[in-house]
């Protein structure tokens, strides 16, 4: 254990990764450590939506930063822009879309309102009970399972070490920064970056810091290879819904339907009630669904704060210590905001502002 490092970035899903690459950019030396593999949890599984229509009002700045992002990693993380759609089938739904697209559209998203000629124009085997849809030219996917591969590629490129396998286990303090303990090793660094997702809460009670984390257990499926059926990333007005149909054919169903598990337990649980729920859904938009099959459903941890806003800043209590993390829609904006929480790491001024993991949190339904 000769090396001290400048920063430890213990997690390297998205947010520890991308933050590590701008970091090296400025000129410090990182270690991305993880427990698994890089990319393992959540920024792997995912179901790759990159939808502003289904990012929160006061996040849509960094969104759209992070849209641009993704645009120019491009093919090798499996980029598409083809447009998505957001559907209403209900008058209740229908106002829940007005108002909803309306404060995005306020907060600079491009997203406008469609006639049902012009849907059914681009997506003919949508169901045809539509009352309401919006459109964003800005929508797409990406493909989580090319996340750790990517960000591998990135790191080795730009001389950034990395280590696979490393469950922090311990930190402590020592004359120069920190001591970071692994069942077997130890790595030092002058500061640390905790940006270990679902795992953040038992990671800054290391610290002694207790950190108000919470997880869902999404649920995503794929099914066989189809005839291709739609172009567009398709949502639902109540947010329940996600599907994208891949070049393969096959089709990825998502929308944060519920599973059971905890982080701690490891991957977590189908809960099959909320699964037919979940399908029956995807069904009702697309009702040639009705004869596909499911191939693989899985289940991956997402983490939040009672208001639902990123935690990233200084850890309370610390000045070398940093958190990155529970940012709704995090796959979207991770590659952005890990690049902002570089920017502060290396004190440089930050374009847009960050979220204090310090302060009060008020309690709101997601
Ligand atoms: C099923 C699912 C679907 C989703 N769909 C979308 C979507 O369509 N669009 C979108 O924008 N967002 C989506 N999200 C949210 C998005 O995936 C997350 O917000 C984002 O990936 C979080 O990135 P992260 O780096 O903070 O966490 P993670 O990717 O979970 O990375 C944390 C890393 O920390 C490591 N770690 C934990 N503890 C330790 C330890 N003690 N020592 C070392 N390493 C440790 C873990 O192994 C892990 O690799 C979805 C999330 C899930 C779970």
């Amino acid at each position: 254990m000769n090396e001290i490092y400048d920063i430890a970035c213990i997690g390297g899903g998205i947010m520890g990764c991308a933050s590590a690459l701008q970091m090296a950019e400025g000129g410090i030396k990182p270690i991305v450590l993880d427990q698994g593999d890089l990319g393992q949890g959540a920024s792997g599984v995912n179901a790759g939506t990159l939808s502003l229509q289904i990012k929160r009002v006061k996040l849509m700045p960094y969104a759209l930063r992070g849209h641009q992002e993704w645009e120019s990693m491009g093919d090798a993380v499996g980029f598409r822009k083809t447009g998505g759609y957001t559907l209403a089938f209900t008058d209740h739904e229908a106002e829940l879309l007005q108002e909803r697209m309306r404060l995005k559209v306020d907060a600079g998203a491009p997203i406008e309102f469609v006639s049902n000629r012009v849907l059914n124009q681009a997506e003919p085997n949508l169901a045809d009970r539509v009352v309401a849809a919006s459109y964003c030219a800005e929508d797409g996917y990406a493909n989580s399972s090319l996340t750790g591969q990517f960000y591998r590629a990135k790191l080795k490129q730009q001389g950034v070490q990395y280590r696979e396998g490393f469950k922090v286990l311990g930190v402590e303090a020592c004359n120069d920064g920190y001591v970071i303990r692994s069942t077997n090793s130890s790595v030092k660094a002058k500061k640390l970056l905790l940006s270990a997702g679902a795992w953040l809460k038992p990671l800054a009670a290391l610290m002694d810091v207790e950190l108000p984390v919470q997880a869902r257990i999404n649920t995503v499926s794929v099914t066989e290879r189809l005839p291709m059926l739609m172009r567009s990333v398709i949502g639902h007005a109540t947010g329940l819904l996600t599907m994208k149909q891949k070049a393969n054919g096959t089709l990825l169903i998502g929308g944060g339907w519920q599973g059971r598990g905890t982080p701690e337990q490891g991957r977590g649980q189908i809960d099959t009630d909320s699964l037919r729920s979940n399908l029956a859904l995807a069904r009702h938009v697309l009702p040639a669904l009705e004869y596909a099959r499911i191939a693989r459903s899985w289940t991956g941890f997402e983490a939040h704060v009672p208001d639902f806003y990123p935690l990233a800043g200084k850890l309370p209590g610390y000045e070398d210590v940093f958190v990155l993390g529970c940012v709704r829609g995090g796959y979207t904006i991770g590659p952005y905001i890990g690049k902002l929480m570089g920017d502060y790491i290396l004190e440089r001024t930050t374009e847009l502002p960050l979220f204090d993991p310090g302060r009060n949190f008020v309690e709101v339904v997601a």
